[in-house]
């Protein structure tokens, strides 16, 4: 039997940590013969909340789950684990922006940075889900300089995936028959949704997505948009953010990081940029990957157009504007 691997999540008592632990204890996060431990941490106000859901975990009597720590303590939430996804925040309340929460996430995750460092697997891989992603990641990377950087990412595969199915919905065909979007820049709505190199798998083959689609009008503006907005139109359905759509693309990140991506198939992670596609080293930036025996790699060489460079420099310049005004919260 194999042995356990175990998974830190922070802001486990919240809406994502709540429909992901599951996840991960029935296995599909890792696969159904990998058996886990889970280690949630959450802040002292929800405690009590967090130990619920343990007990939730215990009366599901997953088979998969062979331990978990429900703690406020960060030390003993990190100790030893070999993967972290960061969920836990500090929420964007209504009327706050982007940059108003950054001085509450700097702190926090310059902590977990360096629990992290101190006490967790050294290979251990990280996921950053709490917002601003791109900029907390980074955070978290430059206050645990011991970290490689190829350890630490974050999530834009919620984009990704919103985005493989709106192109499935306009050609009607499953999602699992649509390969190849990127997601590229910031998971905010500067994001830049590209269909361009997209492939879909049809009655009489493999085809490229813009020419099933014939539309670059639509793939170059409505189908951007509704890529962009999809978070806000689920706030506006449900009254709260997307949950477990977001946890699925969690487990879906770390699942393809760890196993592998199938062959000829690329996914969308936030990773450390090394200046591919000329963006600026040094931000956590969505690149397209592939993964390999544990380590994403930037899929190179894809040809970008105009219309795509203005949009990828766009993003880009977003998060250099997050990354200074970040170090200005370190300094202080
Ligand atoms: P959610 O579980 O809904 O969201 C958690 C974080 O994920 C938020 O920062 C949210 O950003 C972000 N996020 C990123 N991508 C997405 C996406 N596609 N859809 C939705 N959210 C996304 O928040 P809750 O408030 O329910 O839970 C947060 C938990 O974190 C609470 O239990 C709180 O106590 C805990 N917490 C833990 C800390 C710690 O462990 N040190 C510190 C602070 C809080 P956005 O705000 O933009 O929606």
């Amino acid at each position: 039997a194999k042995d356990a691997i175990k998974i830190l999540v922070t802001g486990a008592a919240g809406q994502i940590g709540y429909a992901l632990v599951p996840m991960i204890a029935r296995g599909i996060m890792l696969g159904l013969d990998q058996p886990v431990i889970l280690h949630m941490l959450d802040v002292e106000p929800a405690a009590k909340a967090l130990e619920g859901v343990k007990m939730e975990l215990i009366d599901a009597a997953f088979p998969l789950l062979q331990g978990i720590i429900a703690t406020t303590d960060v030390i003993e939430a990190c100790r030893g684990v070999n993967i972290a996804v960061m969920v836990g925040g500090f929420p964007c309340k209504e009327g706050m922006e982007r940059k108003d929460v950054m001085p509450r996430n700097v702190p926090i995750f310059r902590a977990q940075a360096s629990a992290l460092e101190q006490h967790a697997a050294p290979d251990c891989k990280v996921l950053v889900i709490a917002n601003p992603a791109n900029t907390n990641a980074l955070i978290l990377k430059e206050s645990a300089p011991s970290i490689p950087a190829k350890s630490i990412t974050c999530l834009t595969r919620l984009d990704h995936n919103r985005a493989l199915s709106h192109i499935a919905d306009r050609l009607n065909v499953q999602a699992s028959n649509v390969k190849n979007v990127i997601i590229w820049g910031n998971h905010s709505s500067s994001q830049y949704p590209d269909a361009h190199h997209a492939i879909a798998i049809t009655s009489i083959g493999e085809k490229s997505v813009k020419e099933l689609i014939a539309d670059d009008h639509w793939l170059d503006t409505e189908y951007v948009a509704f890529v962009q907005q999809r978070g806000a139109a689920i706030i506006k359905a449900r009254k709260l953010s997307s949950a477990l759509s977001a946890a699925s693309a969690a487990c879906d990140h770390i699942r393809d990081w760890v196993l592998g991506t199938p062959k000829g198939t690329w996914v969308s992670m936030g990773v450390y940029s090394d200046g591919s596609y000329g963006i600026e080293p040094g931000l956590i930036y969505s690149f397209p990957v592939t993964c390999q025996k544990g380590e994403w790699s930037i899929v190179q060489g894809l040809n970008i157009n105009e219309f795509s460079r203005e949009k990828l420099d766009a993003t880009a310049k977003e998060l250099v504007e997050e990354k200074s005004l970040a170090y200005s919260c370190l300094d202080n």
